[in-house]
């Protein structure tokens, strides 16, 4: 595919970017510094969507401290000349140009554009089964906080083993840190010496297996330190209150279910015309075009796109979401104002699990070798969860510095 380095000189034009996550951040960030880049300054307006000016850390929301997990960017985004409105997306008109927006005071309006890049992330996914709406989860900054509310409540209440027993559902990367922090978090509540109980129920016949052969044994050596029961080869059946049942007919007594088992595209982006995947991203092209939305990129956990010539696809993670956001960011604007355009591509692939006082588990590649454990990962994933994927300071020039679209962190 070739870039397509179409010159417009539309005056006063508008780029509109849904969500202040990773990728909705970065996008701006990028965009305003592509308009800069082409001295354009005054002629794009760039304008962020969501419900606060806040970026939310996701992949610590499972810790036990969640304070400082929502930077806020105000001042970041004044720092470029971003403008933020606080509100939520509801629909998207990629014929008229136009998404309409309700407002934080509660009121609607609708906004025009010129570029429209779709960054509202990701929901976590709940089946639909028997008591699904008792789980709790830490997918999301306020359900985190109830979860976080629930757990510390538990000392309040009687003894008995279900107060004392959290079962995680879902053996994923983010079921798996759930887990196995899981145990510090009901003895700081529930006192040393309390009878705890964890257990981590998964489909897969191995817990942990869709890290690879090679990090299993790891796995299942920080799951056995932390103390935390497996279930494999099962899924939850039913959750009723004060227990859950499995499909191996076992029935669990707990007062906490957390939810952990998989991901989908925010339901915006099932009405962006085109091709979806089953997660429901929106398939882009090289440019993260929506090649059925023209005026559309889509972008962070929306969209599926190719991270090489090797077939290998972009996971909803931060690391991807960074990089999307800025090739999207840079494109939507080097439309506007005559730039190349930039091809994403991000074929160094890391991952980074936390596996409680065990340590860290860190893996290179799409076969993910491992290459880091223990201490050893866990510094590496303190570096990441504490540094990297906070916002950068509201330096302009700095911030530019590293908004370009070849820009990657990986360790
Ligand atoms: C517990 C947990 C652990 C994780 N661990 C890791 C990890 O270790 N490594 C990793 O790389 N990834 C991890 N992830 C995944 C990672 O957090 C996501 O892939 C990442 O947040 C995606 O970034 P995003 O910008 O696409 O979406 P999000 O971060 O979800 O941001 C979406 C933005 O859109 C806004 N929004 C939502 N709806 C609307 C609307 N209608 N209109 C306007 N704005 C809207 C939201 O408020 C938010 O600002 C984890 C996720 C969770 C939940």
């Amino acid at each position: 595919m070739s870039g397509d380095h179409r010159r417009e000189t539309i005056m006063s034009s508008k780029i509109l970017i849904a969500g202040s996550g990773f990728a909705g951040l970065w996008a701006a960030l990028s965009a305003a510094r592509a308009v800069s880049l082409a001295g354009r300054e005054g002629d794009v307006e760039v304008t962020i969507v969501s419900p606060t000016p806040n970026v939310a850390i996701r992949p610590r929301l499972y810790e036990a401290d969640l304070t400082d997990m929502h930077p806020d960017i105000s001042a970041l985004l004044d720092a470029v000349g971003v403008r933020h409105l606080a509100g939520l997306v509801d629909s998207v008109d990629s014929v008229a140009r136009t998404a309409t927006v309700r407002t934080h005071d509660g009121g609607w309006t609708t906004l025009g554009y010129d570029r429209f890049i779709l960054a509202v992330g990701s929901r976590l996914f709940r089946p639909d089964i028997p008591g699904i709406g008792l789980v709790f989860d830490a997918d999301q900054h306020d359900s985190a906080h109830a979860l976080d509310r629930h757990l510390k409540a538990l000392a309040e209440a009687s003894e008995t083993p279900a107060r004392n027993t959290v079962v995680v559902a879902g053996g994923g990367l983010t079921g798996l840190e759930t887990a196995t922090e899981m145990p510090g978090r009901l003895r700081a509540a529930l006192g040393p010496d309390a009878a705890i109980r964890t257990v981590i129920v998964d489909t897969a016949p191995t817990i942990g297996a869709a890290m690879g052969a090679e990090a299993v044994p790891h796995i299942r050596e920080a799951l056995g330190q932390a103390g935390v029961e497996s279930r494999a080869g099962v899924r939850v059946a039913a959750v009723e209150p004060g227990a859950v049942l499995l499909s191996s007919g076992e029935r669990i007594e707990t007062d906490t279910v957390v939810w952990s088992a998989g991901m989908r595209a925010h339901p915006l982006a099932a009405t962006i015309p085109g091709e979806h995947d089953p997660l429901g991203r929106v398939v882009g092209d090289a440019f993260l075009h929506a090649p059925a939305a023209p005026g559309v990129f889509v972008t962070g956990d929306t969209v599926k796109a190719a991270t090489d010539d090797q077939g290998n696809f972009n996971v909803m993670s931060c690391q991807h979401a960074m990089s999307l956001g800025r090739v999207a960011g840079h494109n939507a604007a080097a439309e506007l104002v005559g730039l190349p355009l930039h091809p994403y591509s991000q074929p160094k692939y890391v991952t980074c699990l936390d596996l409680g006082p065990w340590g860290a588990l860190y893996t290179e590649g799409w076969e993910r070798a491992v290459r880091f454990v223990g201490d050893e990962g866990k510094a590496i994933k303190r570096e990441i969860n504490g540094v990297w994927i906070y916002p950068p300071a509201p330096d302009r020039d700095a911030v530019f510095g590293i908004a370009n679209p070849d820009y990657v962190i990986v360790p």
